[in-house]
Parts: C-alpha cells; sequence; structure tokens
C-alpha cells in the first residue's frame, strides 16, 4: 500500500516541512522534500507514521534502504525518537560534531558535513544572530523612550519644585524684613 495525501500531509507538517535529518526547510529547497521510511519497506518497515520521516532529497538519496543487518551493526540517528542534540553538536563553523556512535554513523551515512550545509548552518547561524541582536536593539530603543519620557516628567517636578523653593525663599525674606 502506498502513502496517502493524508499520511504525507501529517508528516510534513510534523516535520514543520523541514528535513527531520539535516533541517533544510521547503522554502530553502525550493519544494517539497521527500518521504522516508525509516526502517526501509525493502527490510520490513511499514507505512505507520511512527515510520515516516520529511526528509530532503539528498539525506534520503546517502541514507537509501540502509538498516542494521545485525546487533552489532552501526544505528542511524531517529529524529522521530531522539533529539538531534543527544547525538551532534553544532560548531560555530557549522559543522556537526557527533557526540556519540550513532551520531557518528549518521554524519558519515548521511554525510551531514556536507559542504552546502555547513554553509547553510553557518548563514541560519547569522540569521538567529543578527534578529538576536535586533530584539536587543529594539528593546533598548523602547528602554531609551521610557526614560525620556520619565526623565521629562522628573524635569517638570524640579521645575515645580523650583518655584516653589523660591516661593519659600521670597516668603521667609519677607518675613525677615518686616
Ligand atoms: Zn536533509
Amino acid at each position: 500500500m502506498s502513502i496517502t495525501q493524508d499520511q504525507r500531509n501529517q508528516v510534513c507538517q510534523r516535520a514543520n516541512y523541514a528535513c527531520e535529518f539535516c533541517g533544510v526547510t521547503e522554502t530553502d529547497a525550493g519544494g517539497q522534500l521527500t518521504i522516508d521510511h525509516f526502517q526501509p519497506r525493502s527490510k520490513g518497515g511499514d507505512d505507520s507514521l511512527d515510520n515516516l520521516l520529511y526528509s530532503c532529497v539528498r539525506c534520503n538519496l546517502y541514507k537509501q534502504d540502509y538498516w542494521p543487518a545485525s546487533n552489532d551493526a552501526p544505528v542511524l540517528w531517529n529524529p522521530r525518537h531522539e533529539p538531534a542534540a543527544r547525538h551532534f553538536l553544532t560548531l560555530d563553523d557549522g559543522q556537526l560534531l557527533p557526540l556519540t556512535t550513532v551520531g557518528e554513523f549518521t554524519i558519515r551515512r548521511l554525510r551531514l558535513n556536507r559542504a552546502p550545509l555547513v554553509t547553510y548552518r553557518q548563514s541560519r547561524r547569522k540569521q538567529a544572530e543578527t534578529s538576536r541582536l535586533l530584539t536587543e536593539y529594539r528593546d533598548l530603543v523602547s528602554l531609551l523612550t521610557q526614560l525620556n519620557a520619565q526623565l521629562a516628567v522628573l524635569t517638570r517636578q524640579q521645575q515645580q519644585l523650583l518655584v516653589t523653593q523660591r516661593e519659600l525663599l521670597r516668603l521667609l525674606l519677607g518675613i525677615k524684613e518686616e
């Protein structure tokens, strides 16, 4: 039985329209990505939602129909079952560093340090940094606006105090002169 349109939609939405292995989105790829069977159909995998992953063409191509042939064969990271942070660390230069043997095998098999992906991670990092700085800048501007408003109130109060002080002085001097 092939995957229904409904299943396909559920898989895309669940993955937030991004490759579950490398994070490239439909927008980045300029089109829909592919549906991957984590356990390939040829190796006994079924069409249940738990076995379906949204994957970019490249990751799918490199993964092919990999499935461990024995108990001690290397295992691929299953993005549906474990967060990426358990197996990988993203370095500042955009490279993925494996934290586990699963991470190491997945990086090698899916070529997750392929040059365009490293560049992609770098540019996403820069975008995130830019948007963080912009938010910080906007917060500072709004704080400055608030401070200016408070300063205006304080200045008005100070002027009133000076007026009152002058009146008091005049009164005291007047009293002494009498
Ligand atoms: Zn991918």
